[in-house]
């Protein structure tokens, strides 16, 4: 099956807006058994909009557009796709109805704009939106003229707020794709590695997967800061058995460096540990500046594991608040492994936790000296066994820096935590 998607908005174009739409779709077709095989962003221009969806529908099965369904003048999608179908806008009453009432539920009087919205195309299906005005439509191509076999296609357009689109898909797009097409079975599992790079990692398992792949097993790699994802999928009535032996070789050969599967995030493997531990974490950070404590706090019910931080940044903050002794920064700089170590006890102490995570390092671009360069860090790790520290160089620019850097450190308490 040919899916397309037609990411419409001049924004989108500018950079204003990062394209979510483009990846939430995405996964959530995969997630249906359905792989995107191209997607678009068109800028609010009439016709370029009527040529994408036109070129479009010329190969797929379905076309998604989303964005443009507004009232304003830049909300161009419906009027053009009518236009191209060579089908009349007519009133639907249960559209002015309801986005009547969002607006008398909200007290607000109606602006005269919004009645363009009530206008669907005529034999359009109408999903009405939970969470704005304007409604998606769906239509489906029978024939559709544009295709060469004139086989059908359905065209569905959502709204562009993500707040109305994600409802939207899930409310009425999923189960109508679910009624209008058979799925295949595709299977996709993402394994999170951190500690080795992208290439070294493709090495690693690359000819013990062969076998797999020779059988339909994709293998896709995607780096991110401080961790690699491998991704096996596989289609088909096999795809369970090939994803799932793709993966038990993967995880012999990677093994502890798997932090998670598919959404996993370090944080979230570290908080779920430390609540099956029964076991708190404090934090003392200097050159992540929150990060760490950030990430912690982003996930659902840290505050059950979590009981503080502190953001150390001079040496005062240090001294002060985590004890830091001022012969310590003196005798060997606020990045050193005695200040590190400091921290760390210092933050068990103070905050009563039974872990605490220090880090403090030179992130750059200024500050670096021959025997400590620029991308110096030192971490360390506090529990009921003492305190270790571990050096580690990390050449990255100061935005990645950051980010790799918290994540080493809440990496080592995962391993911790798992052993
Ligand atoms: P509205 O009624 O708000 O005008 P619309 O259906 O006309 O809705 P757009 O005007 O295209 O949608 O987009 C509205 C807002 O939705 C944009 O300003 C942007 O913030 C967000 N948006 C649009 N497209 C995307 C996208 N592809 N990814 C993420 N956000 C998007």
């Amino acid at each position: 099956m040919n899916i397309e998607i037609v990411n419409t908005g001049s924004e989108l174009m500018l950079g204003r807006v990062l394209n979510t739409h483009q990846q939430w779709l995405c996964r959530r077709l995969a997630d249906l058994g359905h792989v995107v095989t191209r997607q678009v962003a068109i800028a609010d221009d009439g016709r370029k909009i009527q040529g994408a969806v036109a070129e479009a529908l010329a190969r797929a099965d379905l076309v998604i557009t989303t964005g443009g369904l507004g009232p304003t003048s830049d909300d161009l999608t419906r009027e053009l796709i009518a236009e191209l179908l060579g089908k009349k806008l007519i009133e639907n009453t249960n559209v002015r109805a309801h986005i009547e009432n969002f607006f008398a539920k909200r007290n607000r009087a109606r602006p005269a704009k919004t009645s363009v919205e009530n206008f669907v195309p005529e034999g359009a299906l109408v999903f009405l939106n939970q969470n704005g005005t304007a409604p998606g439509l769906a239509m489906k191509l029978e024939p559709n003229l544009f295709r060469a076999d004139k086989k059908s296609s359905w065209l569905v357009m959502l709204p562009g707020p993500p707040r109305e689109l994600r409802p939207m898909f899930d409310d009425a797009v999923a189960p109508l794709l679910k009624r209008a097409f058979a799925a295949e079975i595709f299977i996709c599992r993402t394994l999170r590695t951190t500690g080795i790079g992208e290439s070294r990692v493709q090495e690693l398992v690359e000819s013990d997967l062969q076998p797999f792949v020779k059988r339909g097993l994709e293998i896709g790699y995607c780096a991110r800061p401080g961790a690699v994802d491998v991704r096996l999928t596989a289609s088909g009535t096999a795809a369970e058995k090939l994803v799932r032996a793709g993966e038990a070789v993967v995880q012999k050969i990677l093994g502890e460096n798997i932090f998670g599967f598919d959404d996993d995030e370090i944080e979230n493997v570290v908080v779920k540990l430390l609540a099956q531990n029964k076991k708190t974490l404090a934090l003392a950070e200097s050159c992540t500046g929150g990060l760490m404590a950030n990430r912690i706090t982003d996930v659902p019910g840290a505050s059950e594991v979590f009981i503080g931080g502190v953001v150390s940044y001079a040496n005062s903050a240090k001294e002060k608040f985590l004890g830091v002794r001022a012969e310590s920064l003196a005798a060997h700089g606020a990045v050193s492994e005695v200040v590190a170590r400091e921290m760390a006890a210092g933050a068990r102490e103070k905050f009563g936790s039974d872990f605490a995570l220090a880090v403090t390092g030179i992130a750059g671009p200024g500050g670096g000296a021959a025997d400590k360069p620029v991308g110096t860090v030192f971490i360390a790790l506090a529990s009921a066994h003492g305190v270790e520290v571990k050096k580690i160089l990390n050449v990255w620019e100061r935005a990645t820096f950051r980010p790799v850097t918290a994540t080493q450190a809440l990496e080592w308490l995962r391993q911790t935590l798992s052993a």
